[in-house]
């Protein structure tokens, strides 16, 4: 596993290979950099140009961001990738966001310019592909309910609507973080309907056969409360928690026993991951060695 580094270590950088990084706080659980290391040695197998690629982990607190995204590009590192709680601080920090990434207002993935940072948001790509892989839906025609209003909700809200949901309906338990993503939804539904409830009054016409995502981090520890009670819902057509560990959440437990299929968000976390290391080797990824490599970890 990569030693956990600071910024501190910056000032003595010697790395002469192509570096990348993961940026977050805490770090030290992060998968990201086994991951991104198995599929690296992997490419360097079949392509010399991915010799001497190596992938880092730092422990940045918030208040360091601003100072280690220009030292970091002093550095020469070629891409990181931003996890709690930089992802929404470091999108008003960086040169430039792909258009894509505006309404979402939160990057997870950077890459080198030049001058600065370009901004990327891999996580809806992430979501959908594993939606796709382990439940067999797709985000297109589908009603979609949605759990949670922050950073991975934002994704997941702008990928839905990206990939024309049948109708998206989000719930959260501080309401005014709901109607925050409401209003910034509101000039891209196109003509989609988006809808909002309180998790404990989920209203009746919502509708049957939707897929349910989770994107709050209710599940993360075991004394947390359930999300939503999915017997208030009509019967959905499954059940996708963006939480991969604990592997089945309480909210997956109720959604078994009601005959629902589910699915964790580890297939989520390694198809973001894909896709980024896509955006900054520019060549195809070797998904079959980061599954290995997240499941052993
Ligand atoms: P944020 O901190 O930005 O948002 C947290 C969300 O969870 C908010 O909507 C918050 O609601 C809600 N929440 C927190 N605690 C509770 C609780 N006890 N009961 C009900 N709601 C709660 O986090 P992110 O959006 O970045 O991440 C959310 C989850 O998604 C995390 O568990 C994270 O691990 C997971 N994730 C997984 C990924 C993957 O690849 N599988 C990728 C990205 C995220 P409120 O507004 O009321 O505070």
């Amino acid at each position: 596993m990569e030693p956990v580094l600071t910024l501190t270590d910056l000032e003595t950088w010697s790395f002469s290979g192509t570096a990348l990084a993961v940026l977050g706080h805490p770090i030290k659980h992060s998968i990201s950099p086994p991951m991104h290391n198995a599929a690296l040695e992997e490419m360097e197998q079949t392509d010399s140009r991915f010799k001497d690629w190596r992938y880092f982990r730092f422990d940045i607190p918030p208040v360091e961001l601003s100072a280690a995204l220009p030292r970091l590009h002093a550095a020469g590192f070629e891409g990181l990738n931003l996890t709690v709680p930089h992802k929404v601080l470091a999108f008003d920090q960086i040169e430039n966001v792909d258009a894509a990434v505006r309404p979402i207002g939160a990057v997870n993935t950077l890459k080198r310019t030049p001058t600065g940072w370009h901004g990327f948001n891999t996580d809806g790509y992430g979501l959908a592909t594993a939606v796709a892989e382990d439940l067999g839906i797709e985000l297109a025609d589908t009603p979609i309910i949605l759990l949670g209003a922050g950073g991975a909700a934002r994704g997941a809200a702008v990928e839905c609507l990206t990939q024309r949901c049948a109708s998206l309906h989000i719930s959260n338990r501080t309401a005014s973080n709901r109607d925050a993503l409401l209003a910034d939804l509101a000039p891209i539904s196109n003509g989609i309907p988006i809808t909002g409830f309180a998790p404990a009054q989920p209203p009746r016409d919502l509708p049957a056969n939707a897929l349910v995502i989770n994107a709050t981090s209710a599940g993360l520890k075991p004394e947390d409360p359930l999300p939503i009670d999915l017997n208030q819902l009509p019967l959905p057509r499954g059940v996708f928690d963006m939480i991969y560990n604990p592997a089945e959440t309480k909210l997956l437990a109720v959604a078994k026993s009601l005959g629902l299929p589910v699915s964790n968000g580890l297939g989520m976390l390694i198809h973001q991951g894909v896709r980024s290391l896509e955006i900054w080797s520019e060549a195809s990824v070797p998904v079959a060695a980061m599954h290995t490599a997240v499941t052993s970890a």
